[in-house]
């Protein structure tokens, strides 16, 4: 990338990324579309022997066989690198969790030991569990707000430290330039989930981490209607994300990969408009008296707030919220009724979602603590006014069955 190209301020990046001219441009007319379009493809043919023999050569972002792509995927892997200052490449995959599931399959091997946070996304914690364990690989937990403290686990044996931050249900910040320095001290990879910032609020390469990941299911998708993973590396260890993406066989649809680049155009209004919102909320939650804690990076009681404040560009939509007193049942009776949030788990895309969830459940090294239930929520593009009367009314219902 040239030195030019890289003064471009993120948004504009955005809206340039991935339109290569062989992407977008029609062979034997000058000019070209804006998005490169759908190629669908599994065979590539072949003028004649020679021809096939040459095309084996290099078999990167040139048709080859639809295993390894077409233009509409390389042209959005190509965009979320551009998104990532520091990265090298960006590989897809057919979910976030593959992609979780990919990169540390790229960067360990049996004997070595992986430190993982302790907030860390459920799936993540049972890749390690069902699938990293036997084949001989150790995953120890460490507690979020470790920070620099993270020397301390290191071991001889440690190959990699996974960090989300934050966490995506209790929203711990991690300290993510004193846990980089720590491991390149050691030699260690530095692994970050990255789906609630997204590269623009969290240029993670930047502060020196070496792999990025993204559910871009969520915000880079934006609309709840496709599943895609990425893995974004620097040039020390994209090499081997790509090797271990081509040995699984992992890619996209071009029809996904499609979607999810229209998505990525947005990204910068959506996620403006998702952190007002948010923070609008919830700080109108942190005021009621049924509510006893707001799990939000952005606001100066959750844990972490300052490094939010020092390392992030903003907060996106989803945060959590702790009752006051109440069980089960009085936090069932606050979603149950909820009239523009819907149900579900999957969030970043346009539409509310409310989520009751139970830290302590997915946790080893730290403890859960709080003084009554917590829910979820990933606030949409609905007006938050609208959002707002709705919670209050579910707060209501709370204090009913609460009593
Ligand atoms: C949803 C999610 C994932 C997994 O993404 P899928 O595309 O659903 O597999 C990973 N990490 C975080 C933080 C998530 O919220």
């Amino acid at each position: 990338m040239s030195d030019e190209k890289d003064k471009r301020a993120p948004l504009t990046r955005l809206a340039q990324a991935g339109r290569r001219a062989e992407w977008v441009g029609v062979p034997g007319q000058p000019g070209g579309i804006v998005s490169p379009p759908v190629w669908r493809a599994s065979t590539i043919l072949y003028d004649d022997v020679a021809h096939l023999r040459s095309a084996t050569t290099n078999t990167h972002e040139q048709l080859f066989y639809g295993r390894k792509g077409t233009p509409t995927a390389w042209s959005l892997a190509d965009a979320l690198t551009e998104m990532e200052p520091g990265a090298e490449g960006t590989m897809l995959f057919p979910s976030g969790v593959a992609a979780i599931g990919c990169a540390l399959m790229a960067v360990l091997r049996p004997g070595d030991q992986l430190l993982m946070v302790d907030a860390a996304y459920d799936p993540t914690r049972n890749f390690c569990e069902q699938v990293l364990k036997p084949f001989g690989v150790e995953t120890l937990y460490y507690d979020p707000c470790v920070g620099a403290g993270i020397a301390e686990f290191i071991t001889e044996n440690t190959r990699a430290i996974f960090l989300e931050s934050p966490g995506s249900l209790t929203f711990e910040v991690q300290d993510v330039p004193a846990i980089v320095a720590a491991a390149q001290a050691r030699g260690v990879v530095t692994l970050i989930d990255n789906t609630w910032a997204t590269p623009l609020f969290l240029p993670a390469l930047s502060l020196g981490v070496d792999i990025s990941i993204l559910a871009c299911t969520k915000y880079i998708v934006g609309h709840s209607d496709v599943m895609m993973g990425s893995v974004t590396a620097n040039a020390a260890l994209f090499p081997k994300i790509r090797q271990m993406a081509y040995l699984f066989g992992q890619m996209t649809s071009p029809d996904d990969a499609w979607l999810a680049a229209r998505g990525l155009r947005t990204l910068g209004v959506r996620l403006a408009q998702h952190q007002a919102s948010a923070l609008m909320i919830a700080s109108w939650l942190d005021a009621q008296p049924d509510v006893a804690r707001v799990l939000h990076p952005a606001l100066p009681d959750c844990p972490g707030h300052d490094l939010w404040a020092r390392d992030f560009e903003g907060s996106s939509g989803l945060f959590s919220f702790v009752l006051k007193g109440g069980d089960e049942k009085a936090r069932a009776a606050l979603i149950d009724g909820l009239a523009h949030f819907g149900i579900g788990y999957s969030w970043g895309g346009f539409e509310s979602l409310a989520l009751p969830v139970d830290p302590a459940r997915y946790r080893s090294a730290t403890r859960w603590e709080a003084e009554g239930p917590v829910v979820r929520l990933s606030i949409g593009l609905e007006d938050p006014a609208d959002l707002i009367a709705d919670l209050e009314a579910g707060l209501a219902r709370f204090r009913a069955v609460r009593g």
